[in-house]
C-alpha cells in the first residue's frame, strides 16, 4: 500500500472537525487497507508507530531532524532553523523543503506504508555509537523519496508529535464500521488489549465472535477500572451490602505483570514502567503464580518506609537513567490491592472477596515494601471515618470504598468503588504570566501562571500553572486579551499585568519551594473566567491558599 494514501487521509482528517465525518474517512481507509498492513496503518492513523504501551520509542528529536532535514534538501541548518522559527511545526518545514527541493529533481520513488514501517522501527533498536548517524540515514532515505505532503506527516510521525484529532473513540467506531462489528465489543477488547492495530486484524477477520474472544495477556497492559467518587462516607457505606474501605494512596497505579518468571509493570496510563522500578520487579519474582496480572498503588517513602508526597514519586516514574541511585534516594513501597488474573485464567468475572483471597494466597509480603492493603470490612461509620482520618494523617489522599461482591470491569467507572476525598473549594486566582506553545499552539499563549494575593503586600505570589483544560477558542480567546498585558517578554515566557481573574479548581495544594507562593495547586483545571465581576484585588489570598493546604489534612 502506497504511503500518499494514508497521507491523502491525514490531510482529510486534518481539515474535518466534525467526528462522525472523521470516523466515516478514517472507515474509508480501513476498508481498502489489505490486511497484511492494517495493523500498522491504524496504529499510524493514531499518530504512532508503536502501540500506546510500547516502551519503544524513536527517539529522534527536533535536534536531529533538522539535520536530517538539511542533509536532504541540500538547505543550511541554519535557514532550516529559521523556517521553523516562522512556520512553528517541523512537518510543515519539511514539506516546503521538499517542495522546493522538487522543483529541482522531479523523480521521486513511490514510498510504500512498508517502508515507512520498516525505517521508522528500526530507529527505537539504535543506541550508543554511531547509532545517530545510523538514524540520520535511514530518515534521509525514506525523506528523499517522499512528496512534499508525504514529507510533512512522516516528519510528525517520526518526532513523535502528530496531532490530527484522532482520538482513540474515533478509532474505535471506524474499525466497527469498516468490518462491521459492534462498537461496544470493540472497546471492550481495547480495555483489554489495548492496540487498536491488532483489534482491526481480529475485526476483519474474525468479526464480532473473534473480538469476544480476545483476552488479556501478561506483558501487555489493560485499561482498568476506575473508581466513581461520593460525597459522604455514610452515602458510600450505605451503597453496599458488603463493604471494604482501604486507604487511597497517593502514589501510581501500577499493573504487575508475571509470566514465567518474567515481569512487567506499567501504569494507568499503560506506559511500561519496569526500568524505572527495578526493585518492585525484583520483589514481584516472589510471587506465588506462574502467571498472574495483580495491581497496587506505589508510593515513594523515607528511609524509615514512611509516605512522601507524590512529587518524589513523579520523578522517578519520570528518570530513565542513574535508575541504580534513584532507587536509593527515592525508595519506594507498594500496596497490593487486586488480582485479575491468575495461571492463564483471567479473574474478571469474580467477586472483589474472591479475587482478594487469590491475592493473599499469591502475595508473599515483604514489610514495608511489598504488601496487601489494610482493608477494613465493616459497615460501622465510626470505624471507616477513623479510618479515613488516619489516611489524611499520614497524607494519603482519603479511601477508596469498594463493592466485595462487585466483578472486575476494565475501562470503567461503575459504580464499584467509590473515592472519598476532602473537597476543596475552588480559588479565584490571577493571570499573571504565560508561555508561547509549540508546533500547532506557537501562536498561542498557554501554560498560564496563576497567582494567589499577599494581602499585606498586595503582591501577587505564583502558585500554578494551568496548560490543559481549555478549548482553542478559549486559547484564542485568551492570546488576545494577555497580549494587550504584556510587560515584559523573555524568549518563550511572558509576564503580564494582573488582571484577569479566573476560577480554579484543581485536586490538591502541595507546598512547594518553586513557586513565590510556596505552594503549588495540583492538577489545576479552568473553571470560569471571572472577568466581569472580580478585579485583581478580588482574588484570593495566600492566607487562604494555606488555610485549604492545611483542611486537607484534617478535614473527616
Ligand atoms: P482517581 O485517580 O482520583 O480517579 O482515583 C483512582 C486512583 O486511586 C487509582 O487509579 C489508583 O491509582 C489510586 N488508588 C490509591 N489507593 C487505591 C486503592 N486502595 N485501591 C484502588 N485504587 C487506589
Amino acid at each position: 500500500m502506497r504511503y500518499i494514501e494514508l497521507v491523502k487521509t491525514y490531510t482529510q482528517l486534518e481539515k474535518e472537525p466534525g467526528k462522525l465525518k472523521k470516523v466515516e474517512i478514517l472507515s474509508e481507509l480501513f476498508s481498502k487497507t489489505p490486511e497484511e498492513v492494517l495493523e500498522k496503518v491504524v496504529t499510524l492513523s493514531m499518530g504512532r508507530v508503536f502501540p500506546a504501551y510500547s516502551d519503544k520509542k524513536t527517539g529522534v528529536a527536533t535536534q536531529m531532524m533538522i539535520k536530517i532535514i538539511s542533509k536532504t534538501t541540500g538547505l543550511s541548518e541554519k535557514d532550516v532553523v529559521n523556517k521553523l522559527k516562522n512556520l512553528g511545526d517541523l512537518g510543515i518545514v519539511a514539506e516546503k523543503c521538499m517542495e522546493a527541493k522538487r522543483q529541482a529533481s522531479l523523480f521521486t520513488r513511490n514510498l510504500t506504508v512498508d517502508d515507512v514501517v520498516t525505517n521508522v522501527e528500526k530507529l527505537s533498536d539504535l543506541v550508543g555509537k554511531g547509532s545517530q548517524e545510523k538514524k540520520i540515514g535511514l530518515i534521509s532515505n525514506l525523506l528523499s523519496s517522499s512528496k512534499p505532503e508525504e514529507a510533512k506527516y512522516l516528519i510528525k510521525t517520526v518526532i513523535e508529535t502528530f496531532r490530527i484529532g484522532v482520538a482513540e473513540g474515533i478509532v474505535r467506531d471506524a474499525i466497527a464500521k469498516s468490518f462491521g462489528v459492534n462498537p461496544t465489543l470493540v472497546e471492550n477488547a481495547w480495555f483489554l488489549r489495548p492496540n487498536y492495530g491488532e483489534i482491526a486484524v481480529v475485526a476483519k477477520k474474525g468479526g464480532n465472535e473473534a473480538l469476544e474472544r480476545i483476552e488479556m495477556e501478561p506483558g501487555k497492559p489493560i485499561v482498568v477500572m476506575l473508581g466513581e467518587k461520593e460525597p459522604s462516607i455514610e452515602e458510600a457505606i450505605d451503597k453496599y451490602e458488603d463493604a471494604g474501605a482501604e486507604w487511597k494512596f497517593d502514589g501510581v497505579r501500577l499493573q504487575i505483570h508475571k509470566k514465567d518468571g518474567k515481569i512487567w509493570l506499567f501504569t494507568r496510563r499503560l506506559e511500561n514502567v519496569t526500568g524505572q522500578f527495578p526493585e518492585i520487579a525484583e520483589y514481584a519474582k516472589s510471587l506465588n503464580a506462574k502467571s498472574c496480572i495483580i495491581e497496587g498503588e506505589c508510593i515513594a517513602t523515607d528511609k524509615e518506609g514512611n509516605p512522601l508526597p507524590f512529587q518524589k514519586l513523579s520523578r522517578r516514574v519520570q528518570r530513565k537513567y542513574d535508575i541504580k541511585e534513584m532507587t536509593r534516594k527515592v525508595p519506594v513501597r507498594v500496596y497490593l490491592f487486586d488480582i485479575v488474573y491468575l495461571n492463564s485464567k483471567p479473574l474478571m468475572g469474580e467477586i472483589f472477596s474472591k479475587r482478594r483471597e487469590k491475592l493473599e494466597k499469591v502475595v508473599k509480603p515483604i514489610p514495608k515494601k511489598f504488601e496487601i492493603v489494610e482493608q477494613l470490612r465493616t459497615k460501622d461509620l465510626k470505624k471507616v471515618r477513623e479510618f479515613y482520618k488516619k489516611s489524611l494523617e499520614s497524607k494519603q489522599e482519603g479511601l477508596m470504598i469498594k463493592n466485595m461482591a462487585a466483578k472486575y470491569q476494565p475501562g470503567r467507572r461503575v459504580g464499584s468503588w467509590i473515592k472519598i476525598k476532602p473537597v476543596l473549594e475552588p480559588l479565584d486566582l490571577v493571570i499573571t504570566g504565560a508561555e508561547w506553545g509549540k508546533g500547532k499552539r506557537s501562536k498561542w499563549l498557554s501554560s498560564v501562571e496563576l497567582s494567589c494575593r499577599d494581602a499585606d503586600s498586595g503582591e501577587f505570589l505564583e502558585c500554578g500553572k494551568l496548560g490543559t483544560g481549555l478549548t482553542d477558542e478559549q486559547f484564542g480567546d485568551l492570546t488576545r486579551k494577555l497580549k494587550k498585558l504584556i510587560v515584559k517578554e523573555d524568549g518563550v515566557n511572558v509576564k503580564v499585568k494582573p488582571e484577569i481573574v479566573v476560577e480554579v479548581g484543581y485536586e490538591e495544594i502541595q507546598k512547594s519551594p518553586k513557586y513565590g507562593s510556596g505552594f503549588a495547586l495540583r492538577f489545576p483545571r479552568l473553571l470560569r473566567f471571572r472577568e466581569s465581576d472580580k478585579k485583581a484585588v478580588d482574588a484570593d489570598t495566600l492566607e487562604r491558599v494555606e488555610s485549604i493546604f492545611k483542611q486537607q489534612f484534617s478535614d473527616v
